[in-house]
């Protein structure tokens, strides 16, 4: 019998692993097909700023692969390299044992990691945001920091448990101080200080807030920031990170425990390790979604460099919206290279972007139609209830918005979120480098 390996259980992977098995199905085939992942879920991760923000909890944005890829075997561990040859993958299991996954066709949708930068302190100071793992820290941390400072005597050290930076002002950084501003306002409430005594800054280096919703919504989101007391600055990035304070490459210095580190994304790292042709640290691939010259390998997703049919010379950016329509696209081109059905080509049009930017607002552009405040919100809140492909977390999660409305949100520091369990290294998987 055939063999198919996927490695990777995000969205493209996921999403492959479906249409195969409907494919295969269709055509009443018996395919082997294998998802290896370090997790047994697939992470829905336009919805980690609410997670971070105490909105929604962690388990309803995850979707099991147990229930839901029927006739798919689900293997928990890291793939480590590939041996292109004899036709096999190498990966650690969560014992740290090395063991090793024949394939006929393989799918490479590793997706991808937080990039860092060269910044001293960044690895041991600040956290990401692609996980389950850093987005429970982050509502953790923030919640402990106010504890400390209702009980700290030091004017200083309160004002910096008291204050949040995040660098990044694209979509997933500007929703998630939103959110954490929103927890901390409740926390305010219930613990009794002035939400105003916290402080929110957003930076990043472009000199445009959120730039993948145009100029217009992005200048009502400033606009929207502005008003609720958010100190938004451009132009600038973290020069230095050290446990209580960040330098700025102005040279400014803002005293603060709290840094979330939500800048941009670069291939997964075990795409540098094929030693395959990549662009922008994703693999290339052509617009049928198969590795040039390796007529058995697939990939797509964060992880590739899948060539934009619709803008000629491009390549698709990385987004969840790509990454769902492509693994479709992989399902049944690798179903149709087993010899079910005929290949055919990736071409999609970007469909616009929701943005939910926590209490009673939104931005949205759904085919280009720029949308704001409650309409916006409700599209943004109806799109993820229709994209999370699982009836169950769609229940939870809808749930989770209605709690919302009714109650205040739960001011609870679970700490099931180590700082370990929340460093780059453990919960991306993103290698550091050795200490000297
Ligand atoms: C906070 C946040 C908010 C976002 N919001 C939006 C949004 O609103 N709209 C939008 O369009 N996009 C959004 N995105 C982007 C979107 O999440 C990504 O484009 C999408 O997840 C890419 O899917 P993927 O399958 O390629 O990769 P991923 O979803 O990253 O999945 C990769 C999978 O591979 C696994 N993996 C990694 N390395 C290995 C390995 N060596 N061996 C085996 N498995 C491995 C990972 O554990 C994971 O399961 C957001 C991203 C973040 C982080």
């Amino acid at each position: 019998m055939s063999s198919v390996v996927i490695v990777g259980s995000g969205f493209t992977g996921f999403e492959c692993a479906r249409r195969l098995v409907r494919q295969l199905r269709k055509h009443d085939a018996s395919v082997d097909i294998s998802i290896i992942s370090p997790v047994d879920y697939m992470l829905y991760t336009p919805l980690l700023p609410d997670v971070a923000g105490g909105l929604v909890d962690a388990r309803f944005v995850t979707v099991p692969l147990a229930n839901s890829l029927h006739g798919v075997r689900a293997v928990r561990g890291r793939v480590d390299s590939v041996d292109f040859d004899g036709r096999t993958v190498t990966y650690t299991d969560p014992e740290k044992r090395s063991r090793s996954l024949p394939w006929d066709r393989l799918v490479l949708t590793p997706g991808s990691v937080t990039r860092l930068f060269d910044i001293p302190g960044l690895v041991e100071h600040a956290r990401g945001l692609k996980s389950t793992a850093e987005a429970v820290y982050l509502r953790d941390h923030l919640l402990e920091q106010l504890e400390l400072a209702n009980i700290d005597d030091d004017k200083t050290r309160i004002k910096a448990r008291r204050t949040v930076v995040v660098v990044g002002a694209s979509y997933s950084g500007t929703e998630l101080v939103v959110q954490l501003q929103a927890l901390a306002d409740t926390a305010a409430k219930q613990m009794g200080f002035e939400p105003a005594d916290v402080r929110f800054v957003l930076l990043d280096l472009a000199e445009q807030v959120m730039p993948e919703v145009g100029e217009k919504l992005g200048a009502r989101v400033r606009g929207v920031l502005h008003e609720r007391g958010i100190d938004v600055r451009l132009g600038v990035t973290l020069k230095q990170v050290h446990a209580d304070h960040v330098v700025l490459t102005d040279d400014s210095r803002i005293n603060t425990r709290t840094v979330a580190w939500v800048t941009g994304v670069t291939g997964a790292p075990l795409i540098e390790r094929l030693g395959l042709p990549t662009e922008h640290g994703r693999l290339s691939v052509q617009a049928d979604l198969q590795v040039p010259g390796h007529p058995d390998v697939f990939a797509a997703g964060d992880a590739a460099a899948v060539p934009d049919l619709t803008q000629p010379g491009k390549i698709t950016p990385p987004t969840a919206q790509h990454a769902i329509r492509q693994g479709k696209v992989l399902g049944h081109n690798v179903a149709a290279s087993l010899g079910y059905g005929s290949p055919k080509k990736y071409k999609h049009r970007n469909m616009g972007l929701v943005v939910d930017l926590g209490p009673h607002y939104a931005v949205a552009n759904p085919l280009k139609i720029p949308l704001s405040g409650y309409a916006a919100k409700l599209v943004t809140r109806m799109y993820h209830l229709y994209a999370m492909p699982r009836f169950v977390n769609r229940w939870a999660v809808s749930l989770a918005y209605l709690t919302d409305v009714l109650f205040d949100r739960s001011v609870v520091s679970v700490g099931l979120s180590t700082q370990d369990d929340a460093r780059f290294s453990t919960s991306e998987g993103i290698p550091l480098p050795k200490a000297d």
